[in-house]
């Protein structure tokens, strides 16, 4: 199942949500009940191209 991060917009609380294709509900921050979120592309999407992870050291004379 799809789990994503939102950030309140009000008090910066960060959540994370299961998000379902049938569920069009409004996120609701769980520490100041706002609806004012926004989501949040964790690391685990951006974090490639970065750094290389071919080579485990980084002296690699190719990279
Ligand atoms: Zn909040």
């Amino acid at each position: 199942m799809p789990l994503f991060e939102y950030e309140c917009n009000k008090c910066g609380h960060k959540t994370e949500f299961l998000e379902k294709s049938d569920n069009k509900k409004k996120h609701v921050c769980e520490k100041c009940g706002s609806s004012d979120m926004q989501k949040v592309f964790s690391t685990f999407f951006a974090g490639s191209g970065s750094k290389s992870s071919s080579c485990p050291t980084g002296t690699c004379p190719l990279n």
